[in-house]
Formats: structure tokens, C-alpha cells, sequence
């Protein structure tokens, strides 16, 4: 087991809604408007999420969600709770957790660059999972979001409002070897360019039985050791490697391959994206002998810069210590 440190925030996980413009083949979290297990989460559940989050000592509030359908059910939805847009209703809940001492990051697809501005003002950081630069995958045939183009312009976009970012490659959905290259490749050159990615998920395809890739095999252990090590060689030291804590028998090999962060960890809240699978206990990785520190939704070296969003401010003054992590 790694002898280093290794971080995670406490985070509350509040999946706004389920219902998505795109249609990935790996996905076992979106659902057609209309089904019958679509939602759109009531503020009042929400709000109350937020609020058992801050009781417990969580930082994060975790605004996760695909992009938001164009279909004019979803439009009316939404007006239904009280709100022009979907980004207003993340807006409002973004205010609530901040009034609460929980700071939002927010990973909401590929956003208008108006809504973008609007809720970096809100957020310690934000998120995009590039997942590939694998162009037409069977995978994404069904998600016109998923255009490597159009998410590397958008994490280009934060970068250009200082927003610190997390992104990632997902590691088993059709791409090849050189792809996963090329698309490390391309965050280590986006970084260059705007010096905003704080940390870099590296995730495992988890086939479910109710996916259309249900019988893709996933990529075993040692596939993501490879993978892990390509991405500690390709990215810069200052972008951080987390390994997602329970998606996987192996973190221990994944932290000695060059992880050295795993995400959140909800005391509140389940992984809604994969049910199936529980975050681990901070007692139960302890026992393992991880050494682990809790950081904030903005790293170090963004506080020291302050780079995050003005309304924030208040709290990461609060929060952070000379290292920007929680004394
Ligand atoms: S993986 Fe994300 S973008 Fe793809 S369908 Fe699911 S929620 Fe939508």
C-alpha cells in the first residue's frame, strides 16, 4: 500500500436530474422523458440534501447531471419547480449550499458559455469528463455532446475564466491504446495552455446488466495500472491522478501506479451514477492502511491564486488553511 498521503473532500452527491440529451451506451443513470423513472429532483429534496451535507461537515456539494434535453417536456419540467432554465435552478441551489457553508462544483455537460459564466461565479471548481478523443464511437453514436471538439472547447472556456477543473478519461468504452494516449495527451496540452486542470480522473467502463454495453468487458486491473502510469509520464506533476475509490478491488495498485487522490466521499449520499457500488468507509480506507488527508473542492495552488468563484470567497477564506487544505 502507498506510504503517501492521499486526498479526498467530503462531499454531498446531488444528482439534479436524469433525464439527458445524450444516450451513451455505458450509461445506466439516464432516463427517456416520459418513462416513469425520469425525475427532476423537487428543490425541497435537494435542499434538504444540502442541508443534512453541511450538519455532517461536508464542503462539497457535488451538482452532477448529463446536458440538459432540448425537448420542450424538459423546458416545461423544470418551469414546473419554478425556474427559466435548468442552470437557474442549479443557480439557486448553488446559493442555498453556499449560505450553508458547502461549496458547489458543478459538472453539468456541455454548457452554454453564458450559463458557464453564470455558475463559475458559484463554484470552488468545476467538472467535464473529456472520457475520449476517439472520434464516432459506437458508444456515443447516440450523443451528440460527446463530440471530443466540443468538450475540450468547453474545458478550454473555464480555463479561460481561471475556473479550476477536474476532467477525466473513461477507460473501456471502445477506444484504443493510442486513444487513451492521444486523450491524455490532449488535457496535458490544455493545461499548458490555460494552467486550470487541478486533477485528472482516470475511470473504469463498470458494465451493468441493464446497459447496452452490458456484455463490453471492462478493463481489467492491469489495463488501468498501464493506464495510470501513461497518464503520471503524459500530464504534468501539478495535475493531480484520482482513482474513483469504488469502482475497483485494486486502488492500493492504482495508488502505487501514480493515483494519489480518490474524489469524493459522501457520507450522505450514495454514487448515483453507479448505484451498485458503494463509496468505501474513510474507516474502512484507513484500515487499509491509506494515509488519507482531507482537501477542499479547490486545490492549493488555484486558493493561493484565487482562482475560484467570487461568491466562494467568504468560504475558502474560512475553510483553507496556508495549503488551502482544512487544518
Ligand atoms: S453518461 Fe452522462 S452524458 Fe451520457 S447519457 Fe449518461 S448522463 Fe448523459
Amino acid at each position: 500500500m502507498s506510504a503517501k498521503p492521499v486526498t479526498y473532500t467530503r462531499n454531498v452527491f446531488i444528482p439534479v436530474t436524469n433525464m439527458c440529451r445524450n444516450n451513451c451506451a455505458y450509461c445506466g443513470f439516464r432516463r427517456d422523458i416520459g418513462s416513469g423513472e425520469d425525475y427532476l429532483m423537487p428543490p425541497a429534496d435537494a435542499k434538504a440534501l444540502i442541508a443534512k451535507a453541511a450538519g455532517m461537515g461536508c464542503t462539497e456539494a457535488l451538482f452532477t447531471y448529463g446536458d440538459a434535453p432540448q425537448d420542450p417536456r424538459f423546458r416545461e419540467r423544470v418551469r414546473a419547480i419554478g425556474y427559466p432554465s435548468l442552470t437557474a435552478y442549479v443557480h439557486d441551489l448553488s446559493l442555498y449550499a453556499i449560505s450553508l457553508g458547502v461549496m458547489p462544483h458543478t459538472n453539468a455537460g456541455v454548457l452554454p458559455a453564458e450559463e458557464l459564466r453564470d455558475l463559475a461565479d458559484l463554484n470552488a471548481s468545476m467538472g467535464l469528463m473529456l472520457e475520449t478523443t476517439a472520434k464516432r464511437l459506437p458508444a456515443h453514436s447516440l450523443s451528440p455532446l460527446k463530440d471530443p471538439e466540443v468538450r475540450i472547447r468547453f474545458i478550454e472556456e473555464a480555463g479561460r475564466l481561471h475556473m479550476p477543473f477536474t476532467t477525466g478519461i473513461l477507460v473501456g468504452i471502445g477506444e484504443t491504446w493510442q486513444d487513451r494516449k492521444e486523450s491524455l495527451e490532449a488535457i496535458g496540452d490544455i493545461h499548458r495552455k490555460y494552467d486550470h486542470i487541478q486533477e485528472v480522473i482516470v475511470q473504469n467502463f463498470v458494465p451493468k446488466p441493464y446497459i447496452r454495453m452490458a456484455n463490453v468487458e471492462p478493463p481489467t486491473p492491469a489495463d488501468m495500472v498501464r493506464v495510470i502510469r501513461m497518464a503520471r509520464d503524459i500530464l504534468p506533476d501539478d495535475v493531480s491522478l484520482q482513482a474513483p475509490p469504488n469502482l475497483t478491488d485494486h486502488l492500493d495498485e492504482f495508488l502505487d501506479a501514480g493515483a494519489e487522490d480518490i474524489g469524493g466521499i459522501s457520507p450522505v449520499t450514495q454514487d448515483y451514477i453507479n448505484p451498485e457500488c458503494a463509496w468505501p468507509s474513510l474507516d474502512a480506507l484507513k484500515a487499509k492502511g491509506l494515509r488519507l488527508r482531507e482537501r477542499l473542492p479547490v486545490y492549493p495552488k488555484y486558493v493561493k491564486r484565487g482562482w475560484y468563484g467570487k461568491m466562494v470567497k467568504p468560504l475558502i477564506e474560512k475553510y483553507a488553511d496556508g495549503e488551502g487544505y482544512r487544518a
